[in-house]
């Protein structure tokens, strides 16, 4: 199946000069939608996750699907202000300014296998503070799946040395 023509390209949002790539058309398409989370469930078989780690908001649609397929827990990545509990912290930069994210500190168990799930790897920072929250609370991360790799922007770079799905590049 080809993805692609499940993604919409939005000139100039959030703001002049950004083309946005829209997912909101794969997962109105039930057969595209059950395909790409099921392209996801058979990567997190493969490296034997036992938990899904996903970011605010896409990586909640994207990754709950798979833990639920598989069996297994899902814990959310938020931004500040939104969990309700002990949380921990990582920061990572913006070109202007910096973003924090956080995750319940009871969230992921020393040693346990996580796979992190969005729908667009793009510089990589949103990963990046993703990984490092799991890997402060001891987690293992074996597996990083996304939708969409924008090339260009050199987010595997951050990556090495972590196995990564993306099922579409551009
Ligand atoms: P990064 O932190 O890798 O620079 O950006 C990735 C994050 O920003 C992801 O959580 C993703 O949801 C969001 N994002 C950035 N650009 C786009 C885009 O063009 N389309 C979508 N759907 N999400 C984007």
């Amino acid at each position: 199946m080809d993805l692609k023509n499940y993604i919409a390209d939005v000139e100039d949002f959030p703001k002049k000069g950004i083309l946005f790539r829209d997912i909101t058309p794969l997962m109105n398409d039930g057969k595209a939608f059950a395909y790409a989370t099921n392209e996801f469930v058979n990567f997190a078989k493969q490296v034997d996750a036992e938990i899904v780690v996903g970011p605010e908001a896409r990586g909640f649609i994207f990754g709950c699907p798979v833990a639920t397929t598989l069996n297994i827990g899902f814990a959310p990545v938020r931004k500040p202000g939104k969990l309700p509990r002990e949380v921990i912290t990582a920061e990572y930069d913006l070109e202007y300014g910096s973003n924090t994210l956080c995750m319940h500190r009871d969230a992921i168990a020393p040693g346990q296998r996580v796979l992190i799930v969005d729908d667009l790897l793009a510089t990589g920072g949103t990963v990046e503070a993703t990984i490092d929250l799991v890997e402060q609370l001891g987690g293992i991360v074996v597996g990083l799946a996304f939708l969409i790799e924008l090339t260009d922007l050199n987010g595997r770079d951050k990556l090495n040395g972590y196995e990564t799905l993306t099922l579409m590049q551009y």
